[in-house]
């Protein structure tokens, strides 16, 4: 678990206006839920054969023998919500988005914590592959307009619960005779979860399912044609992705359309996004039979690719000589210049010196210098902070001329 310190709120921000602007332009609208749910909506939301519920969830029994778990995901709680407060009904398209943090009890490494923060999408009421296609684009235009580089969509079909059935079926009859060579995860998810073992990291559980059955040979007629249509309207939506048959993700509740955001940089741990469409959660979680689709990106994993410095400050840092009747000039200003929206800083009951260098690392542009000297002339010493030209100018004057340098302070950048 991370502090987020100062020196990295500013990219923080980036990111989380940037995915607000652009869910924004696709006409999706943010919804908040609580950090605490009955751990009973992950179980019947997720699964409880998946890693994240069986083995991650940070769980607890509240005073009134409540059993609770921080999110370890977003989906089963966004849903819990538009069911709660019959969303649907009032509109039965929703599309929907939310950020903040989430907590799995993994083990941690490099791009991988115990509480880390999403970025999250759910659409519901819609079930075409347009739908689809203008979900994946959404996140692809994200990841782009985050600047991440070497980016790779890959997409694949988990079908429906019908050619799952049959493709589960000839998974374990392709994995019986690998058995000895899957982990112990593995060869216990071989009976319960199958599609699982298709995406497990050991060597040796790489190496056994090569060769195996791809779920695409499997899809029944509707979802092979939802599943082409969606590649279609990838590529009028100018998406490029590829296909890739192994791609199973890690909670149970993904039907047809998956996908996988992966961008240059990150190590092993790549993936900056993933999602795809849950047809029957709605229904499972005790709502209207409608369809979904969703994706989530890790913030922290955007973070570690960020080559973004923090914007300039445009504003003041207002140094002041010791004097009572310089201090009273020195509040005015300060409120002056706030009232003008400008922000303004000041170090009280330091040096001269020491304010002049606190001035000098505040990121300001502009320093202004209050003395005996500007009170009797009744001016103000304006200095640019970053060619150390100064200026003097009357108090009538100074907002005037302060508005016109920091807006030059901007164009030169
Ligand atoms: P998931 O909810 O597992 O589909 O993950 C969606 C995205 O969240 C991944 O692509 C990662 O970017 C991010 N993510 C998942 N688990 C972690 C974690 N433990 N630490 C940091 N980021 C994570």
């Amino acid at each position: 678990m991370n502090d987020i310190l100062p020196g990295d709120i500013a990219k923080w921000h980036f990111v989380e206006n940037t995915a607000r602007r652009i869910f924004h332009i696709y006409g999706f609208t943010e919804l908040r839920t609580p950090v605490l749910e009955r751990t009973e909506l992950f179980f019947r939301g997720i699964g409880d054969d998946t890693d994240v519920v069986e083995k991650q969830m940070y769980t607890f029994t509240d005073k009134s023998g409540t059993a609770v778990a921080l999110r370890p995901e977003a989906t089963a709680s966004v849903l819990r919500s538009v069911i709660e407060h019959g969303l649907l009904g009032t509109d039965p398209i929703q599309k929907l988005y939310s950020m903040g943090p989430m907590f799995r009890y993994e083990r941690p490494q490099k791009g991988r914590y115990r509480q880390f923060h999403q970025i999250n999408v759910e659409r519901l009421g819609e079930d075409s592959p347009s739908s689809d296609a203008e979900t994946l684009s959404m996140a692809y235009a994200l990841a782009l307009a985050l600047g991440l580089k070497g980016l790779k969509m890959e997409v694949n079909s988990l079908g429906c619960d019908d050619c799952r059935q049959e493709f589960k079926r000839a998974l374990i009859a392709f994995l019986k005779d690998k058995e000895k060579s899957l982990c112990s995860d593995c060869s216990r998810r071989m009976k319960t979860n199958p599609l699982r073992v298709l995406d497990c990291k050991v060597v040796s559980c790489r190496q056994a399912v090569e060769g195996a059955p791809a779920i695409e040979d499997f899809l029944c007629e509707g979802c092979r044609v939802h599943y082409n249509k969606v590649q279609d309207a990838l590529r009028s939506f100018d998406v490029p992705f590829e296909k890739n048959p192994r791609l199973v993700r890690g909670l149970d509740y993904y039907t047809k359309t998956t996908f996988e955001l992966t961008a240059e940089g990150l190590g092993s741990q790549n993936a900056v996004a993933g999602g795809g469409r849950y047809d029957n959660l709605v229904k499972t979680l005790g709502g209207p039979d409608v369809s979904g689709i969703g994706f989530a990106f890790g913030i922290e994993r955007i973070i570690m690719l960020l080559d973004h410095h923090a914007p300039e400050k445009k504003g003041c840092f207002v140094v002041l000589q010791e004097d009572d009747a310089v201090q009273a000039w020195a509040l005015e200003v300060l409120s002056m210049l706030r009232t003008a929206y400008i922000p303004a800083e000041a170090a009280f009951k330091k040096s001269f010196k020491a304010q002049m260098r606190k001035a000098g690392k505040s990121g300001y542009p502009l320093c202004i210098i209050l003395g005996q000297a500007e009170l009797e002339k009744s001016m103000v010493t304006i200095k640019d902070l970053r060619d150390s030209s100064q200026i003097q100018v009357s108090r009538t004057e100074a907002l005037k001329k302060i508005r016109s340098m920091l807006d030059k302070q901007g164009e030169k950048k």
